[in-house]
């Protein structure tokens, strides 16, 4: 609690009373706080790559590493700095989604054609798993009311998660459907192991992993789902997830349709 106290004078300079403003700045030491924490990981997240690519830098330069063994350290090297790319290119998204710098025209889009889009740019991770993408879209569904490049980006990182998370071989849905009140929910389900039910609801926080070490090897930067929320709503949408542990995760996301705007 914050207080500031002012005494009241007449003319001569008597005091007859006082001003007393008391403010609560819980709120002020969270945001504070998060601000500390957030920057705290993304300093973490850069380093962890970084110590690796220099690690196996000085191991060339040394000759500690073999001269056979160059190409393997070489390509884990390029790995980690794709990795470090994302996590810049992720947050450089994420501070103009909060910044309100979304400057997004919002047209009629086809979901169908959003997700010939990100199949094609997950071709390589998907059948390298063995995966199938079944989709589940009504051939009546009304098109949405979106932007198109950031629906692009939405269907990646959630289709994106469900195959890094999925069991070789196994199937992603993505399903849509028309709900009341001229609004779209769309659906992407992945047989994977699903999310214990004490972090559903923070999945969607800012670099919150459910365990920590297996999402980091398996690429993630822990900023997808955020991104997702912020691009959603920024839309006038709403995000949800389900999931039991061990039967895979549903994660939604409903936008309205695009002929909400003539009912
Ligand atoms: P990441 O880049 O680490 O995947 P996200 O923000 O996309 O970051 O997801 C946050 C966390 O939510 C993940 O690290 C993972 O623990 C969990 N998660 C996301 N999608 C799935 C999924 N399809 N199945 C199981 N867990 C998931």
């Amino acid at each position: 609690l914050l207080a500031q106290c002012s005494p009241l004078r007449h003319g001569d300079g008597a005091v007859f009373g006082a001003v007393a403003v008391l403010q609560d700045i819980t709120a002020l030491r969270q945001l504070e706080q998060m601000r500390r924490d957030f920057v705290a990981n993304v300093s973490h997240e850069l380093r962890t790559p970084l110590t690796s690519i220099q690690g196996i830098i000085e191991g060339l330069i040394d000759g500690v590493i073999p001269a056979a063994e160059a190409g393997r350290y070489l390509r884990v090297a390029h790995g980690e700095s794709l990795r470090m790319n994302r996590l810049v290119q992720d947050l450089l998204d994420l501070a103009a989604l909060e910044a309100g710098r979304a400057d997004w025209e919002l047209h009629a889009v086809e979901l169908g054609e959003i997700l010939d889009r990100v199949e094609i740019r997950l071709q390589a991770p998907r059948s390298e798993k063995g995966l199938a993408i079944r989709r589940e879209v009504p051939p009546d569904l009304p098109p949405l009311l979106a932007n198109e490049n950031r629906l692009e980006q939405v269907l990646t990182n959630l289709v994106e998660n469900a195959v890094r998370f999925s069991p070789p071989g196994g199937e992603i849905t993505v399903a849509a459907e028309k709900r009341p009140h001229n609004r779209i929910t769309v659906t992407v389900r992945d047989q994977g192991p699903g999310i214990p039910p004490e972090d559903l609801p923070h999945v969607w926080d800012r670099f919150y992993r459910v365990e920590k070490s297996r999402a980091r090897e398996t690429g993630g930067t822990g900023l997808g789902l955020a991104i997702v929320k912020q691009i959603v709503e920024a839309q006038g949408g709403e995000v949800a997830v389900e999931s039991s542990p061990g039967e895979g995760a549903s994660f939604f996301f409903t936008l309205p349709a695009a002929d909400s705007l003539i009912d």
